[in-house]
């Protein structure tokens, strides 16, 4: 790891100030894509945290009480102001988190369509009037929760909390954001891209760290409502204390995806597609294809794949993983494939590109064939850019194997029949379908989320409806009129 002499100590952001954590604990945040130490970051502590909150609650007040129409001309400037910066913010994505500068950018995109979309939430939260008996009208109304905070995976540094962030501020919330200590940068630019919005102090909060302060989030009495995106395992944790303690949690974990490919599937589309849905962002896609489920006579779109795999260099046309541990953990899988009888038809650990930046994290597409369905290859969430292929003789054995893995995120069929898309659509068991499309990632105003171990909690923290669990109603009856008729309700 090369190392430059002054690195910045990454602050906090409490009350609309940044603010140096005065914990001592702090971890080193390394470049994946050519290991250069770029900051630290601050292991901070739960009397920090508790500082944070307290200061949200106060400004949340005021925020909470203004019209929705108000709140969202921020996020109208918060819009203009990340279109205008969209090339710096993909540079700082890519150089955190190891995509290249063109995935950073789509990342960027899909961060700027949530705010687009949370700029209607005042068409989408409008209320409801109904006249329930003679002269009595219920109305529902909806309120803010007050403080509300999320912690984010490294993945997608600047999007997923953007996923998050437009739609509970807009409902009136104050927000805090613990981000992932292994891409914190994304966390300060959105409190920098928030304050040049105009966001009253205190509404946006960053406070890093790691474990101590996810559960320091769970037991806070004044946070309301988290929201949690990452790993399964931390994702149920997270869901089972945080509801414990009252508060409402939704929590997107893990994911294996399949994708299946039939005799009919078009061989180009088909090839382009899975290559793209395993490869991009170096497999670290909650939606990533991980399994291809090879029904009947398909080899020459598994040769195509086989090609364009070989072919593909990491450093050039794959970005690089996010540390040595993860690149450990994936040569880890490919090796063990290796030696348990699989076929490693492309092996990655050979397809660094002599043009890589030097120190990176790369590892090139790698292809394990030959392993049955119980193989950790095919069970496990290897999170790089690795594709397991299984053989079905039967779109319904490949329907099993896909059904019985615990996740339910995303699982694509590739297929030019309606009738064979139809029946996979109605059978697959998990939360995001792909028909002919490999990463089928719901844009607004539908809703992102998977089943199974892949979704911990109620309602939806994107998309339409995700009003509803950054929100909480207030039923009114109401009598103006001056009847003396009586009934139940007088
Ligand atoms: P992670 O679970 O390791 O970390 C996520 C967050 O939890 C981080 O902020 C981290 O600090 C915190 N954390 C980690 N370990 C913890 C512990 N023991 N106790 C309390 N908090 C802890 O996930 P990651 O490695 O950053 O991200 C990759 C994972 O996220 C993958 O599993 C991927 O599938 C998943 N993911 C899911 C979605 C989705 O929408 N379902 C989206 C993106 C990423």
């Amino acid at each position: 790891m090369s190392q430059t002499a002054a690195v910045p100590v990454l602050p906090n952001y409490i009350g609309g100030e940044a603010v140096p954590s005065k914990s001592g604990r702090k971890l080193p945040v390394y470049s994946p894509t050519n290991g250069e130490l770029i900051a630290e970051v601050p292991m901070s502590t739960n009397a920090e945290l508790d500082v944070a909150v307290r200061k949200a609650a106060e400004a949340q007040v005021a925020w909470g009480q203004m019209p929705m129409k108000n709140r969202v001309q921020i996020l109208f400037r918060l819009k203009t102001i990340m279109e205008e910066q969209a090339d710096s913010l993909a540079e700082i994505v890519s150089r955190e988190n190891g995509k290249t500068v063109a995935e950073a950018h789509g990342s960027v995109s899909r961060a700027i369509e949530c705010v687009e979309f949370a700029t209607s939430l005042p068409q989408i939260a409008a209320g409801q009037v109904q006249e329930v008996s003679r002269g009595v009208e219920c109305k529902m109304l909806r309120y803010p929760l007050g403080v509300v905070a999320a912690i984010t995976p490294f993945n997608f540094p600047l999007m997923v909390p953007m996923w998050m962030i437009p739609l509970a501020i807009g409902c009136g919330n104050a927000f805090i954001l613990k981000p992932s200590e292994q891409t914190p940068l994304g966390g300060q630019e959105i409190a920098r891209l928030l304050d040049e919005a105009g966001l009253p102090k205190g509404i946006f909060s960053v406070v890093n760290g790691d474990r101590e302060i996810v559960e320091g989030i769970c037991d806070h009495p004044l946070i309301q409502a988290i929201g949690f995106v990452g790993s399964s395992k931390v994702a149920k944790l997270v869901f089972e204390r945080g509801s414990k303690n009252g508060k409402r949690v939704k929590a997107l974990g893990g994911a294996k995806n399949h994708l299946v490919v039939v005799p009919d599937a078009d061989p180009a589309m088909t090839i382009a597609n899975v290559v793209a849905s395993a490869t991009g962002c170096a497999g670290q896609r909650c939606m990533a294809a991980s399994v291809l489920l090879a029904v009947g006579e398909v080899d020459h779109i598994i040769d195509g794949i086989r090609k364009k795999f070989s072919e593909m260099r990491a450093g050039v046309d794959v970005g690089a993983v996010i540390s040595t541990t993860a690149r450990e953990r994936i040569t880890g899988y490919i090796a063990r494939a290796k030696e348990q009888g699989g076929h490693v038809s492309v092996d990655g650990r050979d397809n660094v590109s002599p043009d890589a930046p030097k120190g990176g994290n790369y590892l090139g597409p790698t292809l394990i064939e030959n392993v049955p369905p119980s193989h950790e290859a095919a069970c496990d969430e290897i999170f790089g850019p690795t594709l397991t292929i299984i053989r079905c003789k039967t779109l319904e054995e490949a329907m099993k194997i896909e059904n019985a893995n615990p996740y339910g995120n995303a699982a694509a069929i590739y297929t030019s029949s309606g009738q064979v898309a139809t029946y996979f659509i109605e059978r697959a068991q998990a939360g995001m379908i792909g028909v002919n499309i490999g990463v089928p990632v719901p844009r607004e105003p539908f809703p992102f989320g998977g089943w199974h171990d892949s979704s911990y909690g109620a309602g939806d923290l994107t998309g339409h409806g995700a009003h509803e669990f950054w929100t909480r109603t207030k039923k009114i009856t109401t009598k103006w009129s001056d009847e003396h008729r009586s009934n139940w309700m007088s």
